[in-house]
């Protein structure tokens, strides 16, 4: 795709030699480029830094410091690196070529110049940078857009917590870790407590609304370490690494506490209160599966429903490690 207009790309010119400067100028301003000029290898290496030019003809004989140099130097700096260098060589100095191009140089042409042939190779290789920068642009684009998708495969949409598949294999990670390296991590389940009554008296849409202000408070009593995730319709589970089960049923209490002194305020008239019920069991030895850590707290979830719910209730047989 050839679309760099020649009138936005600027070319640094670098010889020692005036006219020759002068004649290259003059050839590339008539074709619309713009030129800036370095007349020798330091001058150049500074100018490159400032101007940051799409194209550099460079002299490859000049005084102190020769075009070789000043190519391996642009080279090593990444910022520059990128930019296409094209050499001017007199015919008798060819046989230096190769280690031209082993320092990176793209092209050359020869003095006397050809005029035709220098704006081939001047336009040839703007056209090349100009199609790797989109390439390059597109290749970031869609590795962000494949991260954008990855989130949205693992993410409930309506509460923005993972859902109950990436929260599974969030879960299978931990207990892999916990048996690999000998650590410890606790679970709570929790449940809104008679939730189909808000759906009943405020409508399905307060019913999300009161999903989605439950996730904030619940995010706020969390550390970074920890992680949660939707597990079902308004049931939650919250993963809490190196956290025994007295730790985590703190942390559950703090949560219950906190979501029922919550009055949570819908299109600035509907106040809802809820409750939650929490299950907690940890993580024990002989668990080689989520899935048992997991049918633990349930059953401590089912206990603190049976008990009158707006409670925590602890696995009783989850209490031998880490504390
Ligand atoms: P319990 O205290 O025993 O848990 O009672 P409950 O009413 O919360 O439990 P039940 O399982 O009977 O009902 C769950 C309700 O949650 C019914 C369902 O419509 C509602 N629910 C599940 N997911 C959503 C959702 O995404 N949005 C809304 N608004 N409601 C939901
Ligand atoms: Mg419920
Ligand atoms: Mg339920």
């Amino acid at each position: 795709m050839i679309s760099s207009k020649p009138e936005k790309c600027l070319i640094l010119v670098v010889d020692d030699l005036i006219e020759n400067l002068q004649l290259i100028a003059f050839i590339l301003e008539k074709r619309g480029y713009e030129t800036t000029f370095a007349t020798s290898g330091q001058q150049a290496l500074e100018r490159v830094e400032s101007a940051r030019p799409d194209l550099i003809l460079l002299d490859f004989m000049m005084p102190y410091m020769n075009g070789l140099e000043v190519c391996e130097r642009l080279k090593a700096n990444p910022d520059v690196a990128e930019i296409p260098i094209i050499f001017i060589t007199a015919s008798h100095e060819q046989e230096h070529l190769i280690q031209a191009f082993e320092r990176g140089a793209v092209d050359y042409i020869t003095k006397p110049f050809n005029t035709p042939e220098l704006l081939a190779r001047v336009r040839t290789h703007l056209d090349l940078k100009y199609t790797r920068e989109q390439l390059k642009k597109s290749l970031r684009d869609q590795a962000e857009l494949t991260k954008e998708l990855q989130k949205l495969a693992n993410t409930d949409p309506l509460t923005g917590v993972w859902n109950r598949r990436h929260l599974l294999t969030l879960c299978e990670r931990e207990i892999n870790r916990s048996c690999r390296y000998n650590r410890f991590f606790s679970l709570l389940m929790l449940d809104l407590d008679r939730f189909k009554q808000v759906n009943d008296i405020y409508g399905h849409s307060v019913g999300d609304e009161v999903l989605i202000a439950m996730t904030k408070v619940v995010e706020n009593s969390l550390r970074n370490v920890d992680f949660w995730g939707r597990f079902g319709g308004e049931e939650f589970v919250v993963v809490l690494p190196e956290t025994n089960l007295e730790s985590a049923v703190e942390v559950a209490e703090r949560i219950r506490k906190t979501l029922e002194k919550t009055v949570i305020t819908i299109q600035e008239e509907k106040q809802v209160q809820i409750t939650v019920s929490i299950g907690v069991s940890s993580y024990q030895l002989e668990d080689t599966k989520i899935d048992a850590v997991l049918q633990r707290a349930d059953k401590a979830l089912y206990e603190a429903k049976n008990q009158g719910r707006n409670r925590v209730i602890a696995d009783k047989y989850s209490n031998r490690q880490g504390s």
